[in-house]
């Protein structure tokens, strides 16, 4: 795939966007005789994406939802009331994993080699972490480089225990594959996933399918009021992401609101997410550090001695 490529079909009209995207569902379940499952988180994409699937592929599609213990109560509600879901859970929780790996600050990808160029035993792999490799690519970027000297850890882990894991265990055990709905416009890694293997993917540990790919963010709300679909209300209080409630990933970013919405309207698990711990340091702590802008920041600049 190419990033023409891409943009050419992201401007295709709604219609012909549902026609791809139930046709690369459909030709995913007969490349894996029917065993599928969506993999469904309450928010508006997958949302939209099981709409799709059980009103044009097979309305028996089951759904599976990972309750992560970090989800927005009106998440849990929504999901309470749509049929046919199996709810899997992680075997750790956030706080142990905060405890044992880190906080998820900045990215996924930043967060992995702040913790790598941090605790690599191989001069190699931290050299690349600082520097780059021969192209340039694999390095901290410039403004992140002193949370490697941070008295805390940052970590891409979290994603990995609360999700990843739960969902491959629920696929080893069902042998159900995974029907997902990212976009390819969400993140650099999600674009650079679909370059390489396109809206379905049947590479030996990756056979999934995610037929949302070309779709924006206007078309999800387009097919939401087309459709008259039911959605969580969590939207409708202002909120743009209901992913878990105290991720950090992208939370450095100007005019992210989230811990603000997140005080505002959910003062204790604020206060219960805020307490929690690495190395001693808490995450309100951490997010001071970094000079990140929330509702308890003191300047933005390092407040905090350690
Ligand atoms: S989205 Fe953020 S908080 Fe949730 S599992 Fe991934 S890294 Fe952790």
């Amino acid at each position: 795939m190419t990033y023409d490529e891409l943009k050419y079909r992201q401007s295709w009209t709604l219609e012909q966007k549902i026609d791809h995207a139930a046709g690369v569902v459909s030709f995913f379940m007969g490349k894996v005789n029917g065993k599928v499952a969506a993999s469904y988180s309450g928010g508006k994409d997958s949302t939209v994406m099981l709409d799709i699937i059980r009103r044009f592929v097979d309305k028996n599609v089951p759904a599976v939802f990972c309750n992560t213990g970090n989800e927005f109560p009106e998440i849990l509600q929504f999901v309470r009331r749509t049929d046919n879901v199996t709810v899997i859970r992680p075997e750790m929780n956030i706080q142990q994993i905060i405890e044992k790996y880190g906080f998820p600050l900045i990215s996924k990808e930043q967060s992995q080699y702040i913790r790598q160029a941090k605790h690599t035993n191989s001069g190699k792999l931290r050299n690349i972490r600082l520097n780059g490799s021969i192209n340039g690519i694999g390095k901290i970027a410039e403004r992140w480089k002193f949370l490697i000297q941070a008295p805390f850890d940052v970590s891409e882990k979290c994603c990995s225990f609360l999700k990843k894991k739960p969902f491959e265990k629920f696929q080893k055990k069902t042998g159900l594959y995974p029907v997902i709905g990212t976009m390819a416009s969400e993140s650099r890694l999600r674009f650079q996933k679909w370059l390489k293997h396109g809206c379905n993917s049947f590479e030996t540990n990756m056979v999934a399918s995610y037929p949302l790919s070309i779709w924006t963010e206007d078309d999800i709300w387009t097919y939401i009021r087309k459709f008259n679909l039911p959605y969580t209300p969590i939207y409708d209080t202002g909120i743009k992401r209901t992913g878990c409630m105290m991720c950090g990933f992208g939370c450095h970013i100007k005019g992210d609101r989230r811990f603000y919405f997140l005080k505002e309207n959910k003062p204790k698990i604020y206060n219960h997410f805020m307490q929690m711990q690495n190395s001693g340091i808490s995450y309100k702590e951490a997010l001071q550090y970094c000079g990140i802008d929330f509702p308890d920041s003191i300047n933005r600049q390092l407040q905090i001695k350690f």
